[in-house]
């Protein structure tokens, strides 16, 4: 069945996977940025796919955003809070701007997204929250006490959302991606990276698509009954 799905963060890396993932799965899709337009535009002229841009660290920004959504395109269905960054540094040097930085848009930035499309499945009595975690907020990582944190505030939220929204049909999870290729990670200087990679039993980073197949499961109709799970999708770095 064709439903409307936001993906946040939605124009690169895991995100655009995403988006054309649920759009092969014949959803309509809507993608959203923060203000890379060179990126953003050819990820439509790519795909086809409608692009918008707003700041999830901001409520206003991000309700008045989802509101044009709605009216455009359709009710938000399936909502894939992706958009996150990284303002690595070792706890002694980290700055409370990199620490705010890093809370305002992965961590609040999930309730930005999610909370002005709730009350909408809840009255549809239908849902899907996926919140795209990280391994490194199931386990903690070097220099990354403000990620981490979000990160595994991430599974708090979609453990606590799916208690709220069982009864309305509504199912939360996260996903929680080992490494992946993407710029985020092509930035890491290639010596860390590769013993990043020495890490991973799989002896590789993972594509962006592989994180996307498990968001279009989640979104399927198939998961109905998994509700405040994880799915970890990390080459065996780690098992929770
Ligand atoms: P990228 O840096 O490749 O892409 C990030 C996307 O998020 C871009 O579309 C960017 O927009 C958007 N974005 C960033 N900040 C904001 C904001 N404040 N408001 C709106 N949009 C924003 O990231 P990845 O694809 O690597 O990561 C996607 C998600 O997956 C993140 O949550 C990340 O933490 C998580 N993750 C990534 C892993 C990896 O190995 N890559 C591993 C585990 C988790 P713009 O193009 O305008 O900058």
């Amino acid at each position: 069945m064709a439903r409307t799905a936001l993906v946040t963060g939605g124009t690169r890396g895991i995100g655009a996977a995403i988006s054309k993932a649920l759009k092969a799965e014949g959803h309509n899709v809507a993608a959203t940025y923060a203000g890379n337009d060179e990126a953003a535009a050819a990820f439509t002229a790519e795909t086809g796919i409608k692009t918008y841009k707003w700041n999830v660290a901001d409520y206003d920004e991000s309700a008045a955003g989802i509101a044009r959504v709605e009216a455009e395109i359709g009710p938000i269905d399936i909502v894939v809070a992706n958009a996150g960054i990284t303002r690595d540094a070792p706890f002694h040097k980290m700055t409370p701007d990199q620490w705010h930085q890093v809370i305002d848009t992965n961590l609040t930035g999930v309730f930005n997204t999610v909370h002005p499309v709730w009350s909408g499945m809840r009255e549809r009595k239908f849902g899907r929250v996926i919140v795209i975690s990280s391994v490194n907020g199931q386990k903690g990582q070097f220099a990354q006490v403000n990620y981490a944190a979000t990160k595994a505030g991430d599974i708090g939220i979609v453990r606590s959302l799916a208690q709220e929204g069982a009864r309305a049909g509504i199912t939360a999870n996260a996903v929680c991606p080992g490494y992946i290729a993407t710029e985020m990670v092509m930035a890491v200087p290639e010596k860390v990276r590769e013993s990043i990679i020495a890490q991973i039993p799989a002896g590789r980073l993972g594509e962006p698509e592989e994180i996307a197949r498990c968001v279009t499961f989640l979104a399927s109709e198939d998961a109905s009954f998994i509700n405040g799970s994880t799915i970890s999708a990390n080459g065996a770095q780690f098992f929770s």
